[in-house]
């Protein structure tokens, strides 16, 4: 990783460029929606597809020159289907959320109504948020988690759907440590007559491992980001039935994007190859099974869990019980000091601002992608509880500090 190229034109950027090498060889990824990606995805994403132009789909172009990118965009699409074994897939959104948007413009008009998980219960900015263009366009409304439980309140979204009859329930999370139960939803979208459209973003590895139940073939539509749980470099995907496979393909293009980021395609292409050997069935389950060291490192250290534990990747702290003058920004920036890089997340029944809640997400994709077991994650659960017990002593900090460069010496990235 020199990028000799880009220091002869351009020191700043080749600064910034070896500058994030090591903050990420150096440092703990804990951001849930975080992972590295492998070499080999770096370097097909880096590649010279970046200069193509390829408007349309596989054997159907409007531009000259597309041999290898109907070759690269085919393959990344089989892969897709053998890994998540869907129907049809479309492998250009360039992101998750338009991924979304390649499906809202599919099958609903501008006022439509979507339901989805309200933002601070675990929901995403493009399931409807008024800032984004999905509550600009729809009406929207939510549904909840149950506030002692923390799992997704499947009688209140029935009792919502009835009387808000939308046109499309999306499930799916961002923050959300739990299996989610897609055939209670898609019961729910059938009792109403409504599209079922799974975000199944951070938990794309997960499914297609079978580590977490699947959406595909329950719900209308899938969408997914491939930089989360998977390791395809970053960028969004849609699987779908036959049925609905011409609206999504013309959604996507032209409806919400022009040409497609081939360089991006072949890291997906890339990355889905990876995905489909057995070590990465492996990896799955060590990073589910880490997630739940970590939970049980916080839950024997006295910090409360949304939801008292996990089965996914990612736990959700709540510090309002454990340590009501402690926010989750300032827990996040004590944290970070000593290279443990996670964020304050709101926590459902937020009591504070969504720029400083009272939550921490952690989750376990990058640092097993990294070689930690679960005995290593516990360690950083230990760290991190430190850290939280004493945000502003310099002595912990310091002690957390030399011990976080230790693991990322024994558990080397991109070497
Ligand atoms: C991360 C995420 C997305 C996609 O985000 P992008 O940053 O647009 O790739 C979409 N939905 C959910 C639930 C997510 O967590």
């Amino acid at each position: 990783m020199e990028y000799e190229h880009v220091r002869d034109v351009d020191p700043a950027v080749a600064d910034a460029l070896a500058g994030e090498v090591e903050r990420q060889r150096d440092t703990l990824a804990m951001i849930a929606s975080e992972n590295h990606a492998s070499r080999a995805v770096l370097e097909a994403q880096g590649s010279v597809f970046t200069n193509k132009y390829a408007e349309g789909y596989p054997g159907a172009r409007y531009y000259a020159g597309c041999e290898y990118a109907d070759e690269i965009e085919s393959l990344a699409i089989e892969r897709a289907k053998d890994l998540w074994g869907a129907e049809h897939v479309n492998v250009q959104p360039h992101s998750g959320t338009q991924a979304n948007m390649g499906v809202y413009l599919a099958v609903l008009e501008p006022g439509d109504r979507i339901l989805s998980l309200e933002l601070e219960h675990g929901g995403h900015l493009s399931h409807g948020h008024p800032a984004n263009f999905a509550g600009k366009l729809f009406d929207v409304e939510h549904y909840r988690v149950d506030p002692e439980t923390g799992y997704v309140d499947y009688e209140g979204l029935a009792e919502t759907a009835d009387e808000f009859d939308p046109d499309m329930i999306v499930s799916g999370f961002s923050a959300y440590p739990r299996e989610v139960e897609w055939e209670r939803v898609q019961a729910v979208a059938d009792a109403v007559d409504a599209y079922h459209m799974a975000d199944m973003a951070h938990i794309t590895g997960l499914v297609a491992s079978g580590v977490h139940d699947s959406p595909v073939g329950v719900a209308d539509f899938v969408t997914g980001s491939t930089h989360k749980t998977i390791r395809a470099g970053r960028g969004g995907i849609i699987l779908t039935s036959e049925e609905h496979a011409s609206d999504v393909d013309s959604a996507v293009f032209p409806g919400a994007q022009g040409g497609p980021l081939m360089h991006n395609i072949a890291g997906k292409a890339v990355g889905f190859r990876e995905a489909l050997q057995p070590e990465f069935d492996e990896y799955a389950r060590q990073v589910v099974e880490n997630a739940k060291a970590l939970g049980e490192a916080f839950v024997d250290h006295g910090l409360s869990l949304v939801s008292g534990g996990t089965d996914t990747h990612l736990v959700l702290v709540d510090l309002r019980d454990s340590h009501p003058d402690l926010t989750g920004g300032d827990a996040e920036e004590s944290l970070e000091s000593t290279g443990i890089v996670l964020n304050a997340n709101t926590v459902p029944g937020e009591t504070r601002s969504a720029f400083n809640p009272s939550g921490i997400r952690a989750g376990t994709a990058a640092l097993t992608a990294r070689g930690f077991d679960a005995e290593a994650t516990r360690e950083v659960g230990d760290l991190i509880c430190r850290v939280v017990d004493a945000p502003d002593d310099e002595s912990v900090l310091d002690d957390v500090s030399a011990r976080v460069d230790d693991l990322c010496s024994e558990f080397t990235l991109y070497e």
